[in-house]
């Protein structure tokens, strides 16, 4: 794992989250400053960048079947949920460890900002 990754950090219980649930290869865990009534980032636990740097479709494969279990279990798969994966600087992405943000639980707006 690369050092100092904060994420591959929260995946090896090295830092601590709040944890909604896991799978074999990924993880769900509260975002620190949530956008939404809910906010959780979904991850696999093994290190790529960006979207950009996945091998090929299982590992977005695995964050979003955990995104999927995630809604149905916090109970907003029936009102509806936004998933974003922000990649790279136009993107905005600011942590640089693939992660999808699953926000629910009020009207999302768009375009995005
Ligand atoms: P992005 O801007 O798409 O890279 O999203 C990074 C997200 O990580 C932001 O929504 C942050 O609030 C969130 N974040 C940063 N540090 C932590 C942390 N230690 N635990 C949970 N979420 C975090
Ligand atoms: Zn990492």
């Amino acid at each position: 794992m690369p050092e100092n990754c904060l994420f591959c950090r929260i995946a090896d219980k090295q830092l601590p989250a709040k944890i909604v649930a896991e799978s074999e290869h990924a993880l769900a865990f509260h975002d620190i400053a949530p956008q939404a009534p809910v906010h959780v980032l979904v991850i696999p636990k093994a290190h790529y960048a960006s979207l950009a740097e996945t091998p090929d479709g299982s590992v977005m494969a695995a964050v979003s079947e955990l995104a999927k279990q995630v809604a149905r279990e916090l109970g907003v798969e029936a009102a509806g949920y936004r998933v974003v994966v922000n990649t790279g600087d136009d993107g905005g992405q600011t942590v640089h460890h693939l992660h999808a943000h699953l926000l629910a639980g009020r009207q999302m707006t768009w375009p995005p900002g």
